[in-house]
């Protein structure tokens, strides 16, 4: 079992669609993310929040840029945050990279402050609090 929700809480993903619309943006190919939404826990909420505002106005600077973006996948791999799209300029992909330095200090659970470590072999971005949690319930 893998302790780490990888599925954001549908309302939260709802709510992240809602505010940005290139998040809605219909597209037929088979991506991850068409397929299964945000594979990460609720704790990068606030990340994918700020970096979501931060695209959005520079798409709204670029007709270009707003019409090649879309994002094939949003996911934890190795208790960081990954950000795929279809198309980007530097300044895009600056803030997708920031962001995801960003998430090894952010408990991927609750969005406190975190370390990124590995425990047992598992690699993981937790806060003290929920390290603890995890530790207990997998003894
Ligand atoms: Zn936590």
């Amino acid at each position: 079992m893998q302790y780490t929700q990888n599925q954001m809480n549908k309302k939260l993903e709802d709510k992240l669609k809602n505010k940005y619309k290139f998040l809605k943006r219909k597209i037929k190919a088979p991506y991850s993310y068409v397929l299964f939404g945000i594979e990460c826990g609720d704790g990068w909420y606030k990340l994918l929040d700020g970096l979501c505002g931060k695209i959005e106005k520079e798409l709204s600077k670029d007709g270009k840029l707003a019409k090649k973006f879309y994002v094939t996948q949003i996911k934890e791999k190795f208790a960081g945050l990954r950000f795929y799209t279809s198309y980007g300029n530097d300044k895009v992909f600056d803030l997708i990279n920031e962001a995801e330095n960003d998430s090894f200090n952010i408990c991927e659970n609750c969005g406190k402050p975190a370390k990124h470590q590995t425990v047992k072999g598992w690699m993981l971005t937790l806060c003290k609090a929920c390290l603890e949690k995890h530790k207990q319930e997998r003894k």
